[in-house]
């Protein structure tokens, strides 16, 4: 992706921006609140047009070949629910069905590490088994792609390992992950590249590692997120003054 540009009236809420992602990565797009993250994952993803720039995902173009895109990728929605008195293997028949492919719930409910709870209700399943779910679904298409917009917002830490757990498996299948997160340790932790948006313009790009040496104040230990926060400056605070980053807000 090249110079791509989205405008709303006079504001450039994406500013030439350029990245691109390889096979079997995982990437991490951050920023604050209105950087322009949301924008350009829905361009991606073909749910919105562009202005402006050099768009390929997959080797289609997002927005002309949307449908085309849409079989290939998995997407998470931010918060993602489910029908209360569903079980997880039917959660995934019924999305095979929509999707009209095979699946095998088994082997899917195995590599979100849910396959104790194959047959157990949506509404008795914790906060990270439903997440799990949600995992689980955008997996059915056997996507080469998938988005994660903020797949462990507000749940607990053993949850939130769990589901970087099944990252991780993604991963290791050479799929690619488009991951969105205000958690700062969570990119750290998986992305193998890392781009920080600010005011529609991408502020540092790189592995977490190049980012910390490139941008941080070099004293020994420092995070992602202590770099993050010196870049964005009082813009990447909420009001309470806890680190946005930090905080389980929605990104995009
Ligand atoms: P957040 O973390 O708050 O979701 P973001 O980085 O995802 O922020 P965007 O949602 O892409 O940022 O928004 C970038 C800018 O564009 C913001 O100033 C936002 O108010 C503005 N914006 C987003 N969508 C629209 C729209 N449909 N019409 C007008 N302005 C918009």
């Amino acid at each position: 992706m090249s110079s791509l540009q989205k405008a709303y009236g006079a504001l450039k809420a994406v500013d030439g921006i350029s990245f691109s992602v390889s096979q079997g990565q995982v990437f991490s797009l951050l920023g604050p609140n209105g950087a322009g993250k949301t924008t350009t994952i829905e361009i991606l993803e073909g749910l919105r047009e562009r202005d402006g720039g050099d768009v390929k995902v997959l080797g289609l173009d997002p927005w002309k070949q949307g449908y085309q895109l849409h079989k290939k990728i998995g997407v998470i929605p931010q918060g993602f629910k489910f029908v209360d008195y569903a079980t997880p293997k039917e959660a995934i028949r019924y999305y095979a069905d929509l999707f009209g492919v095979k699946a095998d719930p088994e082997a899917i409910l195995k590599k979100v590490i849910l396959e104790e709870s194959a047959n157990v209700y949506f509404t008795r399943l914790s906060g990270g088994q439903k997440q799990k779910v949600g995992l689980a679904l955008s997996l059915v298409n056997d996507p080469q792609l998938v988005f994660l917009d903020e797949p462990t917002t507000g749940l607990d830490p053993q949850a939130r390992r769990a589901v970087w757990d099944v990252i991780r498996n993604l991963k290791s299948e050479d799929r690619c992950v488009l991951l969105t997160t205000h958690y700062l340790d969570e990119a750290q932790e998986l992305a193998d590249q890392v781009a920080i948006m600010n005011h529609g313009k991408i502020i540092a790009a790189g592995t977490p590692d190049q980012i910390i040496d490139q941008h941080g104040s070099g004293k020994p230990g420092e995070s992602l997120e202590d770099v993050f926060v010196k870049l964005v400056g009082e813009e990447g605070r909420s009001d309470t003054g806890e680190s946005v980053a930090s905080a389980p807000r929605r990104m995009f």
